[in-house]
């Protein structure tokens, strides 16, 4: 995410750090590095000449602080004015007071609508609301069966009166083919229904076109929406930039999404999006499945992409991942001097998956950023093996290590496509990890047991 430019400006920053005094020609040879590195990334260049322009002023006059030396003020500066781009303060998703709260998603085919549309339901079901997904977009052959999947697969239901379509009857006077009347039988199933939320999603086309336009602004009119949220890709460069201006006007959107933030995109153009629209980005998307999903700030994002981390994301990544039930049980066990077993091993192997690629999480530490290609050599696949190697035990061997002998482990290693040696290996840690917890048993400190070997 950002990587490119964050290693510009890290290592512009870097220059700066070794002098004591910074010249109005120091100044301004960072303020054009800085500027070339915005451009490079597909910063609209409006909205770089800006940026530089009040970094410039503001680093110029010096607003002198005894805590910070000249490099770090202008890292400070640099993060502000990053933070006021990406629209300042973070803006939460806005509810109905009564009535389903309805989200319209717009965008261009291709943008990630279907799939923000799935990744916002998941994360609406987690915080206990009720959502439907609705399929208005009847333009691609495929939409309603994508939306049915994703709907699927995040255990929320979706409303698609449409050919095709199982086990949805159309409601009396709807015509499938037309998007505005599915939006709004969606809206009205949602309320006979009780769902707290509707997620619509609508058609896009490869290019911005009236038509599209006015068929979006229909929709938006007869369903009447809290949100309306633009979903732009984030790799599509300088164009991203036209396409936000015209869906701004074409349907006034109410806050934006950035997918496919996670590619190595230069990627600034979505960041121009903000500023040049003045609608609020609300969340981002970072990767196909479903939990690739972020509410986004402006703060935390300008903090990592300054490379200074995102401390915040990750400790909340970190506790939606650690089921708290699970590491209370888990807490009780050990209390009650009962044996850490293989069985708990893996459900702590499973919820450490939860929190998402370990890369991405290492990612947000601070100064993660010169660590980028020890990071890329990073072997995830190591849990993957791990839990494999567990899965391929029988109840009775993950009771009972001790067990399992020399033709258990070459039947282990054959079933879970490992060696012998791997499984060996396992099993000493594993059994490291039990020992360690009898101490924390007999020492009376049972909090959460580390994860071995990780
Ligand atoms: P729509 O036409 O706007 O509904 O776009 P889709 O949701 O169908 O997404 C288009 C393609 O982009 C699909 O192949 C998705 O899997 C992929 N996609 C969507 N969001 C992301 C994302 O955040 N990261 C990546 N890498 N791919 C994404």
């Amino acid at each position: 995410m950002f990587a490119t430019l964050s290693d510009r400006l890290t290592s512009t920053f870097k220059n700066l750090r070794s002098k004591g005094r910074l010249s109005e020609a120091d100044i301004d040879a960072t303020i054009r590095e800085i500027r070339r590195a915005l451009l490079d990334a597909d910063v609209a260049v409006p909205v770089v000449r800006d940026f530089a322009g009040i970094v410039r002023e503001r680093a110029l006059s010096a607003e002198v602080s005894g805590a910070l030396n000249p490099a770090q003020q202008v890292v400070k500066i640099v993060n502000e004015e990053l933070v006021n781009i990406l629209g300042g303060e973070h803006r939460p998703l806005n509810f109905a007071k009564t009535g389903p709260t309805v989200i319209m998603l717009a965008g261009l085919q291709g943008a990630g609508k279907t799939t923000l549309a799935g990744k916002l339901a998941l994360n609406l079901k987690e915080q206990g609301h009720t959502p439907m997904l609705v399929a208005a977009d009847l333009q691609r052959p495929n939409a309603v069966t994508q939306l049915k999947v994703v709907g699927e697969r995040a255990g929320v239901p979706v409303y698609a009166p449409h050919p095709g379509n199982q086990g949805e009857a159309a409601l009396p006077g709807v015509s499938a083919g037309d998007p505005v009347s599915v939006a709004l039988a969606g809206l009205e199933t949602a309320k006979t229904r009780q769902h707290s939320v509707i997620i619509v999603d609508t058609a896009g086309r490869l290019g911005v076109d009236q038509e599209l336009m006015e068929q979006a602004a229909d929709i938006r009119d007869a369903i009447n929406p809290n949100e309306i949220l633009f979903v732009i890709d984030a790799m599509i460069g300088q164009d991203a930039v036209a396409t936000a201006q015209a869906f701004n006007e074409g349907v006034n959107f109410t806050g934006v999404v950035l997918s496919k933030l996670d590619g190595d995109a230069r990627g600034g153009a979505a960041l121009s999006v903000a500023r040049v629209t003045g609608k609020p980005i609300l969340f981002a998307s970072t990767g196909e499945k479903l939990t690739d999903f972020e509410v986004f700030h402006p703060d935390r994002m300008a903090s990592r992409i300054l490379d200074m981390g995102d401390i915040l994301t990750l400790i909340e990544q970190a506790e939606k991942a650690f089921d708290t039930q699970e590491a209370e049980r888990m807490a009780q066990k050990i209390q009650d001097g009962k044996d850490f077993t293989l069985a708990d091993f893996l459900v702590q192997m499973q919820q450490l998956r939860n929190m998402g690629s370990m890369k991405k999480m290492l990612g947000m530490l601070p100064g993660m950023g010169q660590m980028r290609e020890a990071l890329d050599n990073f072997d995830e696949r190591e849990v993957n093996r791990i839990e494999a190697i567990i899965q391929s035990m029988t109840p009775a061997e993950r009771d009972n290590p001790k067990i399992i002998n020399g033709s258990r482990r070459s039947r282990i290693a054959k079933g879970s496509g490992t060696t012998v040696t791997e499984i060996n290996q396992l099993l000493q840690r594993f059994d490291a990890a039990q020992k360690m917890m009898r101490q924390m048993n007999k020492g009376g400190g049972a909090g959460m047991p580390g994860m071995p070997g990780m």
